[in-house]
C-alpha cells in the first residue's frame, strides 16, 4: 500500500501507532482486488472523531455526526470510525449512527459484499462476507438479508444497479428478487438523490444493463409511468460522454415524452434544461446531414458532440464530426458570438436616423449570417456600406 496509497499509507501507520486499528475500506478495496485504479480512498478505524482529530495536525469536520473527519496530508483522506446504522423508520439513512468496536461490524452495515472489505496497509485482504468471490462471479450481492437491507435504506437499489452499470455485473438472485418485491420503497428517496445514481448509470460504461434493470425490476414505474420502454436502443451506447448528454439521449429515445416535465421532476437546473434543449435542436439541424455555419456558431462545442454521437449512433446519419473536428470548426468561425461584431445597435440607429425597435434584431441577425458565411467581412467600413446600400437608400 505504501507505494499506491502512500497518504493513506501514513494515516493508517499513525492510527496503529498510537494503539488503534485502521484499514482502507469499501470502493477502494473493491478496485484494488478488481486490479483498477481506485476514485478515492476512504479509511475506516477503532478512534472515535476526537482522537483522530488530536493525531493529525490538519483535519477538517465533514461529517462529525456520522464519525467522519477528513484528514488532510496531500489529498484529503475521510476517516471514519467504526459504526452501525440503527432505526430505519423512514427507509432512508439512519436516525443514528452508533459507534462499534469491531471492524466486522463496520464492515456489515455495507451494502453489498463487494464494497464490505477491508485492507491493512501491508495489504492483507479481509473479506468476510465472500466479496472477492462475488467480484470473481461478477455479481452484486446484498451483505445479510437483502429485503431488510433495502428496507433500510431504499436507496441501495438503485446503488445495485448503479454499480452493475459501472461493472458490467448481474444482480445476485436474491438482491434482484427484493428490488422486485421491494421497489415502491424508492418513492421514500428524495429526487436530488436518484438523479446523482441515475446519471452515474448514464456515464458508466454499461448504460444498458442499468436501463434494463431500472425497467425490469419495476423501479422505472416511479418516474414519469412507463417511461424508459426503448430501452433497446441504449444497448448500442457505451458512453454518454457526459450528465447531461444523458437528459438528453433519454428524451430524444422517448419520443412523446414531455421534457420540461421530465426535467423537473428530477431537479435539473436551468442550465441543464437549456443543454438538453440545445441538444434536440442541434440533432434537428443535423438531419440534413450536416450543420451550418450559424448552427455551428449556436450552439456550444459539448452540445455539438454530443448531438453528433447520438445522430451517428441512434439515427444512423452519415456526418463528418468528431470532436476533434468540431472544436476545430468552432475555432475556425468568423465570429463566436453576436458580441464580436464590430458595429452596435447605436451605429445602426444612427446611420439610419430611425428609433430602437424589433429592426436592429433582425439587420444584426442577417449580419451574423453573413458575417459566419464570408459574405461580408467584419470590418466597420464594408458594413457601414453594405448597411446604407440595404436599409438607409
Ligand atoms: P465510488 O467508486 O462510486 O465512489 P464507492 O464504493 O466508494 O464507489 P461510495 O458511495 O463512495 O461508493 O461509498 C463508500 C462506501 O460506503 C461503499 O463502498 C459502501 O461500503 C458504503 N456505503 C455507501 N453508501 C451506502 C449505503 N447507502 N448503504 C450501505 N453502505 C453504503
Ligand atoms: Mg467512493
Amino acid at each position: 500500500m505504501k507505494d499506491r496509497w502512500p497518504d493513506a499509507f501514513k494515516v493508517i501507520s499513525k492510527l496503529e501507532d498510537a494503539g488503534f486499528e485502521a484499514y482502507v475500506v469499501g470502493g477502494a478495496v473493491r478496485d484494488f482486488v478488481r486490479g483498477v485504479q481506485a476514485n478515492d480512498v476512504d479509511i475506516t478505524t477503532n478512534a472515535l472523531p476526537h482522537e483522530v482529530k488530536t493525531l493529525f495536525e490538519h483535519t477538517i469536520d465533514v461529517g462529525i455526526e456520522h464519525g467522519t473527519v477528513l484528514v488532510v496530508l496531500e489529498d484529503p483522506i475521510e476517516v471514519t470510525t467504526y459504526r452501525s446504522e440503527t432505526s430505519y423508520s423512514d427507509f432512508r439513512r439512519p436516525d443514528e449512527v452508533r459507534f462499534v468496536r469491531t471492524l466486522r461490524e463496520d464492515l456489515q452495515r455495507r451494502d453489498f459484499t463487494i464494497n464490505a472489505m477491508a485492507l491493512t496497509k501491508e495489504d492483507e485482504l479481509i473479506d468476510f462476507f465472500g466479496g472477492k468471490q462475488d467480484l470473481k462471479l461478477k455479481i452484486i450481492k446484498a451483505v445479510g438479508n437483502p429485503k431488510e437491507r433495502f428496507s433500510e435504506d431504499a436507496l441501495r437499489m438503485l446503488r445495485a444497479i448503479r454499480f452493475s452499470s459501472q461493472l458490467n455485473f448481474s444482480l445476485e438472485k436474491s438482491t434482484l428478487d427484493a428490488i422486485q418485491e421491494l421497489h415502491p420503497l424508492i418513492t421514500h428517496i428524495s429526487m436530488e438523490r436518484v438523479k446523482v445514481e441515475l446519471e452515474k448509470i448514464w456515464i458508466s460504461n454499461y448504460p444498458y444493463r442499468g436501463m434494463e434493470l431500472f425497467a425490469a425490476t419495476g423501479l422505472s414505474e416511479h418516474f414519469l409511468g412507463d417511461w424508459c420502454t426503448n430501452v433497446s436502443l441504449w444497448k448500442q451506447f457505451n458512453h454518454f460522454g457526459n450528465r447531461a448528454n444523458g437528459w438528453a439521449f433519454f428524451v430524444l429515445m422517448n419520443e412523446g415524452l414531455n421534457i420540461g416535465e421530465i426535467l423537473s421532476t428530477f431537479k435539473c437546473s436551468n442550465d441543464e434544461k437549456s443543454y438538453v434543449k440545445n441538444v434536440l435542436l442541434a440533432v434537428k439541424f443535423l438531419k440534413k446531414g450536416f450543420w451550418t455555419s450559424y448552427e455551428l456558431f449556436q450552439f456550444t462545442v459539448e452540445v455539438l458532440i454530443g448531438a453528433a454521437s447520438y445522430s451517428q449512433i441512434i439515427q444512423h446519419i452519415e456526418h463528418p464530426y468528431t470532436p476533434d473536428i468540431l472544436a476545430d470548426l468552432k475555432a475556425r468561425l468568423a465570429i463566436s458570438s453576436v458580441r464580436e461584431i464590430v458595429v452596435s445597435g447605436h451605429d445602426l440607429m444612427e446611420w439610419k436616423k430611425e428609433k430602437r425597435g424589433p429592426w436592429i434584431r433582425e439587420v444584426l441577425d442577417r449580419l451574423t449570417t453573413m458575417i459566419l458565411n464570408e459574405e461580408i467581412e467584419n470590418d466597420r467600413q464594408h458594413i457601414k456600406e453594405w448597411f446604407i446600400r440595404e436599409y438607409v437608400n
